[in-house]
C-alpha cells in the first residue's frame, strides 16, 4: 500500500489525536505501517542518492561503511560489530553537561548510582578486584567499553579496572565529553591499559579546548578518536574548526546518526523524523550530514578515517549480539525506544513539501479517510 502523502498526514493527524494507549484497528494498523514505510523509504532513497556520490566507500565485513584509512577503523567499533559485542561497563551516573541529543536528557538527576566500589558488567555488579574471576570463568570479551554519562567525573576511580582489564588482554574504549581531561588524567589512563578515547566534540559546541585535548591524549592512549551525534549545529561548527580538528591527531571519526529517546525528544519536535526498521526515530538531517561528511572527507583525502555509524549500523550491532548469544536466526536487540508510536512527532516530516515520498497510489477502498475503517 503505497499512501500517498496527503492521506499519510490525514491519518497521523488522526491517530495522533486518540487517546494514549488506545489500540488501532488491523486495518488501522496497517494504515500506520504504509506510512512508516514510506518515510523510511523516502529516507533511505535519499541517503542511498549521497551514498552513490563518496568515492572508495567500504564496508566491514557487510555491517557498516567507512572511508579513508582502514587501520585506523577503531577496534572498539570492531569488537562491538564483529567479535563478542560492546560490553558496557558503566559506574559514572552524572556528567557535567546538560546537551540537547544526550539520551537521558532531562533526567541527568535521576540516575540511579552503582554503589561505592562497585562496577556494573553485564548488568551485574562487581568490584575491580573480580576482573581475573571474570575473565577466567566468562567467555573472554574482545573489548569492553566504559559508557553512560562522564567518566571524568571522578576518572581517577578508573584506574585500578582498566589496569586489571589490560592486564587481562582485553581492548578497553571509553567515551568522554572531554571538557574536563587535562594532561594528568590523559597519562594516568595510558598508563593503566586504556587502549581508545573517544571525545563528544558536539558536547562542548566543538570548543577549542577539547580539540587541543584530542591531540594530548594522542600523547599518552594509542588510538584516539571523536564520536558525535551528527546535527547540524556540529556539522556548522566542524567545518568552522575544520583544519584544527584534522590536524589533532584523531585516528578515527565516528559519526552517530542521531536518535530519539523519550527524554530527548522533546528537543527535536518540528523536525522531520524517520523510523529505521521500526527501532530507532531519528531526525533524516542526521544520516544525510554524515553521508556529506564522507564525501567531503573522501574527496580531499583526509588523515582520520570517517564511520558511518548509522541506525543500520546499530541494528546489525545488535542483530550479530544476539546471534553471538545463540539468539535464533533473525533475533535482535534492536527496537523502538518509545512504549508507542509518537505520531504527532511525525507530522512536520508529512507537512514538509520538500519530502517527497518515492512512489504514492491510491488508497483502496475500505481505507480511505471517510471510510469506516475496522
Ligand atoms: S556530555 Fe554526554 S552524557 Fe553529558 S549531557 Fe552531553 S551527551 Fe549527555
Amino acid at each position: 500500500m503505497k499512501i500517498s502523502k496527503k492521506d499519510a498526514l490525514l491519518w497521523f493527524r488522526f491517530f495522533a489525536e486518540l487517546p494514549e494507549g488506545e489500540q488501532l484497528s488491523p486495518r488501522q494498523t496497517e494504515l500506520r505501517e504504509a506510512v512508516l514505510t514510506q518515510i523510511e523509504d523516502a529516507a533511505d532513497a535519499r541517503c542511498d542518492a549521497l551514498r552513490r556520490e563518496i568515492p572508495g566507500l567500504r564496508s566491514l565485513d557487510g555491517r557498516t561503511f567507512f572511508v579513508g584509512p582502514e587501520d585506523r577503523f577503531p577496534r572498539g567499533c570492531r569488537s562491538c560489530l564483529t567479535g563478542t559485542g560492546l560490553t558496557a561497563i558503566r559506574r559514572t551516573n552524572r556528567c557535567n553537561l546538560r546537551c540537547p541529543f544526550c539520551y537521558d536528557y532531562g533526567v541527568w538527576d535521576e540516575q540511579p548510582p552503582i554503589g561505592e566500589g562497585y562496577w556494573e558488567i553485564g548488568g551485574s555488579r562487581y568490584r575491580a578486584s573480580d576482573v581475573p574471576l571474570l575473565l577466567r570463568v566468562s567467555r573472554r570479551p574482545t573489548g569492553v567499553s566504559y559508557v553512560y554519562l562522564e567518566p571524568f567525573m571522578e576518572i581517577e576511580r578508573y584506574e585500578e579496572i582498566i589496569r586489571a582489564f589490560h592486564e587481562g588482554g582485553v581492548h578497553q574504549h571509553m567515551y568522554t565529553n572531554g571538557t574536563l581531561c587535562t594532561e594528568e588524567n590523559l597519562r594516568m589512563l595510558g598508563e593503566a591499559g586504556l587502549d581508545e578515547l573517544r571525545f563528544n566534540l558536539g558536547a562542548s559546541g566543538t570548543a577549542d579546548r577539547v580539540i587541543d585535548s584530542i591531540a594530548l591524549a594522542k600523547r599518552f592512549i594509542p588510538r584516539v578518536g571523536i564520536e558525535t551525534p551528527m546535527t547540524p549545529e556540529f556539522y556548522a561548527q566542524f567545518h568552522e574548526k575544520k583544519d584544527r580538528i584534522l590536524r589533532s591527531g584523531a585516528d578515527f571519526m565516528n559519526c552517530a546518526e542521531l536518535h530519539l529517546t523519550p527524554n530527548n525528544a522533546v528537543n527535536y519536535e518540528g523536525e522531520p523524523l524517520y523510523m529505521a526498521r521500526r527501532g530507532y526515530i531519528s531526525p533524516v538531517w542526521s544520516h544525510e550530514l554524515t553521508l556529506r561528511l564522507m564525501r567531503e572527507a573522501a574527496e580531499e583525502g583526509w588523515p582520520l578515517l570517517v564511520h558511518d555509524c548509522c541506525n543500520r549500523t546499530k541494528l546489525a550491532r545488535d542483530l550479530h549480539l544476539r546471534a553471538q548469544e545463540g539468539g535464533w536466526f533473525g533475533a535482535s536487540s534492536y527496537g523502538c525506544e518509545f512504549g508507542e508510536i509518537p505520531y504527532s512527532l511525525f507530522l512536520p516530516v508529512l507537512e514538509d513539501e520538500s519530502f517527497r515520498f518515492v512512489e504514492e497510489e491510491e488508497l483502496p477502498p475500505g481505507y480511505r479517510v471517510g471510510d469506516i475503517v475496522i
